[in-house]
C-alpha cells in the first residue's frame, strides 16, 4: 500500500479507526524522511456531535505533529448534513453524507499535493460491505471497492485502507492501550439499517465460529481478483457543474446538490 515517498492525505474523524491511523502511520513516517502525512476532517455540519470529534483530532494531530486539513460541507457544498436530514428527499442523510464526504476527501488530497488517500476502514467494515452489496444485488461492487484501489485511467487518487485486516475490537484495544482518545458518541443521524443488522449478524457469527469476518474477506479478495478483468471501465468525462471526473454527464454530489436545491 505504502511506499516510501508517498504524502498521504489521512481521513481523520476523531473516531477510534481513524485515531489510530493516524497515530500508526505518523510513526511510519518518522522512519521514512521523504514521507509526508497530512490529517483531512471533514466538518460535515452536524450539531452536537462534529466539533467534538474535530477538537479531538485536533488535539491528536498537534500530539503527533501532523498537519491537520479542514473542510467543511457548508463551505462547499453551501448545505450541512443536519440541513439535509430536515429535507424530505426519500433517502437518509447517510447516503449524501457519504458521497459528499468521497468528494470533500479527494478535493482536499488533491490541494494538498497528495500521491494517496487513506482511510481507517477496519476488517468489520470491510466485511459488512461485502454483505451490503450482496444483498443490495450489487456483486460488481464488492469488484470495484477493495482495501487498494487504484484508478488505471489516473483520474482519481489511489486510495489505501491500511487497517482492513484488523478487527474493530482490536482496533479499540489498541486505541485504550496508547492512550488515544477517541469519540464514543453515535452520528445522531444512524446508520444504514440494513448494515445495522448485518454488524449484528456478522458479530454473532463471529462469536459462535471464530474466523468468519477474514474467511469474508478472503472471498472477498478472490472474487476481486478473478472478476477484476470482466469489469468494463467507465469512459469519464468533466462534470458539467464541478469538473470532476464522473462517467455521467453530472457528478453523483451536484445531482445531490440539485435534489437538495428543487
Ligand atoms: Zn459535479
Amino acid at each position: 500500500m505504502l511506499e516510501y515517498d508517498d504524502h498521504l492525505a489521512v481521513a481523520v474523524s476523531g473516531g477510534k479507526d481513524s485515531l489510530t491511523l493516524i497515530n500508526v502511520l505518523a510513526k511510519l513516517e518518522s522512519r521514512f524522511p521523504k514521507s509526508h502525512v497530512t490529517a483531512i476532517s471533514v466538518d460535515e455540519g452536524i450539531d452536537g456531535y462534529r466539533d467534538e470529534a474535530l477538537e479531538l483530532a485536533r488535539k491528536s494531530c498537534r500530539h503527533l505533529n501532523i498537519k491537520q486539513v479542514i473542510v467543511s460541507y457548508r463551505e462547499l457544498f453551501g448545505v450541512t448534513t443536519d440541513e439535509i436530514a430536515r429535507t424530505n428527499l426519500g433517502q437518509t442523510p447517510c447516503s449524501y453524507c457519504g458521497v459528499f464526504r468521497r468528494k470533500a476527501i479527494n478535493k482536499a488530497a488533491a490541494n494538498i499535493g497528495a500521491t494517496k488517500i487513506a482511510t481507517a476502514h477496519n476488517l468489520d467494515d470491510e466485511v459488512q460491505t461485502v454483505l451490503l452489496n450482496m444483498l443490495h444485488g450489487d456483486p460488481m461492487r464488492i469488484v470495484r471497492s477493495g482495501p487498494v484501489l487504484r484508478d488505471p485511467r489516473g483520474k482519481f487518487l489511489p486510495r489505501i485502507k491500511p487497517l482492513c485486516d484488523i478487527l474493530e475490537k482490536e482496533i479499540v484495544l489498541y486505541a485504550y492501550l496508547n492512550g488515544i482518545e477517541f469519540q464514543s458518541v453515535e452520528c445522531p443521524h444512524g446508520h444504514e439499517a440494513l448494515r445495522n443488522d448485518i454488524r449484528a449478524f456478522l458479530n454473532q457469527l463471529e462469536l459462535k465460529h471464530p474466523g468468519s469476518k477474514f474467511t469474508l474477506q478472503r472471498t472477498a479478495e478472490r472474487l476481486r481478483n478473478s472478476l477484476a478483468e470482466t469489469v468494463p471501465l467507465l469512459e469519464l468525462h468533466q462534470c458539467e457543474k464541478c469538473g470532476d471526473p464522473t462517467p455521467h454527464e453530472l457528478c453523483e454530489a451536484c445531482v445531490m446538490l440539485e435534489a437538495i436545491a428543487a
